[in-house]
């Protein structure tokens, strides 16, 4: 397809022409394990590489290969691969990136379980990690060491929404010849794209917003095709975190909408973002496209939107913030965003529970706090559901 498509038109035709396929306007299912060859002689040359083609679903399959393709445009990288999870993508790009006594930067304000890899890694290989508010270059510079090969990097930072100034980092970076990487789960390529922004890898949680269904776990990265090259042959051949054909399906379905949705999603977020924070018992409500927040003129720059996440502080006690999820009547208590279904949950006994009390309330992760994905339901339920809820504190 030509590159001058629209976002919206390359989400639904992107890597697929339906003539190589009989025809077939939804992208076939390649639900098989490997691939047969003509001859011996076959096989020896798509082995040596000397021939295109498929070999066994770990190293390509049709349907992934669709998928990947497909995000590689969308986030303009020049080449996207797929994984079994968000972790998988996660831990395939840092192990890429590092060896033993290295050192990596990272925002502070990190995917839990990305915290949980930090540390392993720290604690197996001595590759150790710094964290940084990155909000000037100066922070950021007084971190780097020879050793430092990687500056990872979460914006908007869950659960609280703070924002990091993407081509800042960048810049940075690109004077000291080290690889950005962003985990760009919370907006999707819709809403922000790194890559344009000057930083060198990009990844998903494919189970958020590029589902969009909360029916399949999956991870996406997307890059420069040398780097992502060498992540298939490694760190993805080798670790074996590949995506099932299904769920690779299950994705791009759910890709089709992905502008439709975070417009709603957004749209239903800023409604109750106001609402949230004209309530009485609420302390401080914090949404990436809100005016008032200092981070404002990064949104401006480099986000289309705000999303569907918004996180808030009860103006109470731990007790009060549980109270609030117990007292819902039809909205989810779980974890996980991005969602048809609104989901809220309690970050401090949840989602980030495994970070040491210290280091999560100095990332503003405190007892009080609570993360909601707004859904697509109708604001109106979304909020009175939450109005009721709040009102018997
Ligand atoms: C969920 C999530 C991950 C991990 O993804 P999984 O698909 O659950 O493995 C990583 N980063 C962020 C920001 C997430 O929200």
């Amino acid at each position: 397809m030509s590159t001058s498509k629209r976002f919206e038109t390359t989400v639904i035709h992107e890597g697929y022409d339906a003539k190589d396929m009989l025809g077939s306007l939804s992208t076939p299912l390649f639900q098989t394990s490997t691939f047969t060859f003509d001859s011996a002689e076959q096989g020896e040359k798509r082995f040596a590489g000397e021939e295109d083609g498929y070999i066994y679903s770990r190293l390509g399959n049709p349907t992934v290969r669709v998928l990947e393709e497909r995000i590689a445009k969308l986030e303009q990288g020049e080449r996207g691969l797929a994984f079994a999870s968000g972790m998988a993508a996660v831990s395939a790009v840092l192990i890429a990136l590092t060896k033993a006594n290295d050192h990596i930067i990272c925002s502070s304000g990190l995917y839990g379980c990305t915290f949980g890899l930090l540390t392993m890694m720290k604690e197996k290989y001595n590759i150790s990690h710094d964290f940084s508010s990155m909000d000037s270059a100066e922070t950021i510079k007084e971190l780097i060491r020879p050793e430092t090969t990687c500056i990872y990097v979460e914006t908007p930072i869950n659960p609280t929404m703070k924002l990091i100034d993407l081509q800042m980092v960048a810049a940075v970076a690109k004077e000291y010849d080290i690889p950005v990487v962003v985990d760009n789960t919370f907006s999707s390529p819709y809403l922000q794209r790194p890559l344009e922004l000057g930083c060198d890898v990009v990844l998903h949680s494919a189970t958020k917003y590029i589902g969009g269904h909360g029916d399949v776990v999956a991870g996406l990265v997307v890059g420069k095709k040398e780097f992502l090259d060498s992540v298939a042959m490694t760190t993805q051949k080798d670790i074996g975190g590949i995506i099932s054909p299904f769920d690779a399906w299950l994705l791009l379905r759910g890709l089709k909408t992905l502008p439709v949705r975070l417009d709603r999603h957004s749209d239903n977020a800023e409604e109750i973002f106001l609402k949230l924070k004209a309530h009485p018992k609420i302390a401080h409500v914090y949404y990436p496209s809100d005016e008032n927040h200092p981070d404002y003129p990064i949104y401006e720059k480099q986000m289309k939107r705000g999303g569907g996440v918004i996180a808030f502080t009860v103006d109470g006690t731990k007790e009060d913030a549980q109270a609030l999820l117990n007292k819902l009547s039809f909205l989810k208590i779980a974890v996980s965003l991005g969602d048809a279904e609104t989901l809220i949950e309690h970050p401090a006994t949840m989602t980030h529970s495994v970070i040491p009390e210290a280091e999560r309330i100095q990332m503003g992760i405190t007892d009080q706090l609570i993360r909601i994905s707004i859904g697509l339901e109708a604001a109106e339920d979304i909020w009175s559901d939450l109005e009721q809820a709040l009102n018997q504190l």
